[in-house]
């Protein structure tokens, strides 16, 4: 059924996330997305919309981008499936692992492909527990991770998630993780606590859990460097240059989940980059195809690789794999996607478009309904509270923000809320009249949930 878009219909009781809910989508029905050309995307009905959010983080060379068709369909024509294993491979798995090898750090040199980044980081702990079991220390297995960090669904990449609503229900975490405080100063410092304190604060907090728990019991450290999908919150200076010493120090792997940061989302080629850390293994996905195919790629050093490759006589070859795994339609379309990346310099537009999109962002942080504006390049979000003064969030937290979320429907602009922080993460193409565009509907739609949240009386 095709949805309303009339803001009366905005019955934001039954879902407060971001995900679907069954019974809410059986009676409202989906919004259907019948087609996109460059930034935007258009319904059934012919509306347009700003697709604000890059479909799922994901889209930086635009919608219906024909390069990219035409790889796909020149793949298909030559070798539309063929897998990797038992020592097979094919052109574009190799040419598009010797490009990730060339973009990213000096220190990775290996790649492994899955299908989604879920499964990626389900490889990564399944890497490291094997390398740790060839190395002779089969207790070196936990990880630390973030609450509020997002790694994925399945049941190792869930249990790395950080956010209590893909935990709860699932009887995860199913692997051993402690998760350590969100590296978000507006919500998580203490009354009066510099920044430069709470990060000291934090890292003590880090190598306390690596103390208790004993280092030879932690195998990695896995963060987003800007955390994304729990509501792009950037790190406080210092924090990731100290995460990686406390990393080395006690020999944990450090992984840096670029599946939303990676390829120029932040104006630089990855957060790691901007953020000045290297890290053991990178995790990629996403901007990798424009989400075009699904693909993910795992970056990872060459002391990881030799521990695995030079112990298989000891436990077995590294049993692990995927039908699609570097999947030649898929790699085939990464690899003309990092071509317009490069020869459309849209790492260089980020940046560029980024500083515009934050600095007009920037005035909604007087708008009463916002907290806090926060993102780096061209990723932002905007956390709407009750209160300002006291940063007090509004009961329930995600009502406030699913109406906006509905109302940016009405207005032409897709974003997302998580929980009462609007995201906005657009393609990489974007132009600055269009971010001028987008800013201005984020103004109405920030205007129309204030009245709403007036006549509810929820402030
Ligand atoms: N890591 C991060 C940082 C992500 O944002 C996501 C997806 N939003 C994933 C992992 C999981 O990727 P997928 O949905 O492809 O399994």
């Amino acid at each position: 059924k095709p949805t309303s878009n009339s803001a009366q219909h905005v019955d934001i009781t039954t879902s407060l996330h971001p995900y679907t809910d069954a019974r809410r989508h059986e009676e409202k029905g989906p919004l259907i997305i019948d087609r996109g050309e460059g930034i935007y995307v258009y319904d059934q009905s012919g509306k347009q919309y700003i697709e604000g959010l890059a479909g799922l983080w994901s889209v930086a060379v635009g919608f219906s981008q024909p390069r990219l068709r035409d790889a796909a369909a020149a793949q298909m024509d030559r070798l539309p499936y063929y897998h990797i294993f038992a020592h097979k491979a094919h052109e574009p798995s190799i040419r598009l692992a010797e490009k990730l090898v060339e973009m990213t750090p000096e220190n990775l040199t290996r790649v492994f492909y899955t299908s989604s980044g879920s499964e990626a980081n389900d490889t990564v702990v399944k890497m490291l527990w094997y390398m740790n079991n060839a190395l002779g220390r089969p207790e070196k297995k936990k990880f630390i991770a973030r609450t509020k960090g997002y790694h994925g669904i399945t049941v190792a990449s869930g249990s790395l998630t950080g956010l209590p609503g893909n935990h709860r229900d699932f009887d995860l975490p199913a692997i051993p993780v402690r998760h350590v405080t969100c590296p978000h100063y507006y919500r998580f410092a203490e009354a009066g606590e510099s920044e430069a304190d709470f990060t000291a604060r934090l890292l003590k907090e880090i190598e306390d859990v690596i103390l208790e728990e004993g280092a030879d019991t932690i195998a990695g450290f896995i963060g987003e460097p800007l955390m994304a999908a729990g509501g792009v919150m950037p790190p406080p200076a210092g924090y990731w240059p100290g995460v990686e010493a406390l990393c080395r120090k006690y020999d944990i792997k450090l992984i840096a989940d670029e599946v939303i940061n990676g390829f120029g989302r932040l104006g630089s080629s990855f957060g790691s980059v901007h953020y000045g850390f290297t890290p053991d293994i990178m995790v990629t996905s996403k901007q990798l195809t424009s989400s075009y195919m699904p693909l993910a790629a795992i970056i990872f050093s060459e002391e990881i690789y030799d521990a695995i490759a030079d112990n298989t006589h000891k436990i077995g070859t590294f049993g692990h794999g995927y039908t699609a795994s570097g999947h030649p339609v898929a790699t085939a379309v990464a690899l003309e996607n990092l071509a317009i990346i490069e020869e459309q310099d849209l790492m260089g537009n980020a940046a560029r478009m980024g500083e515009v999109m934050q600095k007009a962002l920037a005035q909604y942080a007087d708008h009463p309904l916002v907290g806090e504006v926060r993102g780096a390049g061209l990723i932002a979000g905007l956390e709407l509270v009750a209160d300002k003064a006291s940063k007090r969030p509004f009961d329930p937290i995600g009502k406030v923000g699913t109406a906006a979320f509905e109302f940016g429907h009405d207005e032409g602009l897709i974003l997302r809320n998580v929980g009462d922080t609007l995201a906005l993460c657009p393609p990489l193409i974007i132009t600055e009249e269009q971010v001028h565009e987008i800013v201005a509907r984020l103004g109405r739609v920030l205007d129309l949930t204030a009245g709403w949240v007036a006549a509810e009386g929820l402030a």
